[in-house]
């Protein structure tokens, strides 16, 4: 039996964020993930058909069944992009990783249709399943989950310890993205910019400001402690806010 998925949406757009933002990208949005952040503003529920929007154009979009199989998809990203222009395919969510079993069978299929690049958004914690498919993705983009920003509170250090471990053993080119708002902990983020100190030379930061709507939730002192702090630790920070919702694109 092929292995199907389900999946929210299929669109052409720009990142939005962090080191590769305004670059064209198929995203591919999972449905559900692991963790629950208290700032997610992103529909992640199951549902019985994704969307598969045209062109850019947020009216226009073709209803598919779900859950879809891997030649299934592979054929919508195909008519999304039929001379293979695009960045990269990014794979998002929800976290993608929950859908290990559909990657492993996705992947390889679809590196063997085609050379795009393999963009991975991740919450960075399912290291184990990174493992099985870290040899098809070409780009991961991590977020560090601060615990007081997860509704249970639960600290993912070591989850992200052994994910960002991964990413390097396996030569994948890596970044850490970290959302806060003007109630960060400075202790709290100096902990969790301790597990990047080790790959300071390979892996920058990005200092996301959390947003609401268009709105900032953060101030630029905050945002300025945030910066310095991942300095004082010989990281690399740079600030990107979300840049698609600037420009009102998906
Ligand atoms: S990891 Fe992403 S998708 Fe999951 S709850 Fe957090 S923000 Fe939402």
């Amino acid at each position: 039996m092929p292995q199907r998925a389900y999946i929210k949406e299929i669109f052409k757009s720009i990142q939005g964020e962090a080191e590769y933002v305004g670059y064209e990208q198929i995203f591919v949005r999972f449905i559900g993930c692991n963790i629950k952040c208290n700032y997610c503003d992103t529909d992640i529920n199951k549902s019985e058909h994704l969307k598969f929007y045209k062109n850019w154009d947020l009216n226009n979009y073709e209803s598919v069944k779900n859950p879809v199989s891997p030649e299934e998809l592979i054929k919508l990203i195909e008519k999304l992009d039929p001379e293979n222009s695009v960045h990269s395919i990014s794979l998002t969510g929800g976290e993608p990783l929950i859908n290990i079993d559909f990657l492993k069978e996705f992947l390889p299929k679809f590196k063997r249709a085609r050379d795009t690049k393999i963009f991975l958004e991740t919450n960075g914690t399912l290291a184990e399943e990174l493992s099985g498919i870290a040899e098809y993705v070409d780009i991961v983009s991590m977020d560090l989950k601060l615990a007081s920003y997860l509704e249970d509170k639960k600290n993912l250090m070591n989850e992200h310890r052994l994910f960002l471990k991964q990413c390097v053993e396996n030569n994948i080119a890596t970044y850490v993205k970290v959302v806060i708002d003007n109630n960060f902990n400075q202790e709290e983020l100096n902990n969790y910019l301790a597990l990047v100190e080790p790959y300071r030379n390979n892996i920058k930061v990005y200092i996301q400001p959390m947003m609401q709507g268009d709105k900032m939730l953060v101030n630029s002192e905050k945002l300025r402690a945030a910066f310095e702090l991942c300095k004082s630790k010989g990281l690399v920070p740079r600030i990107i806010p979300q840049i698609h919702k600037m420009l009102s694109l998906n």
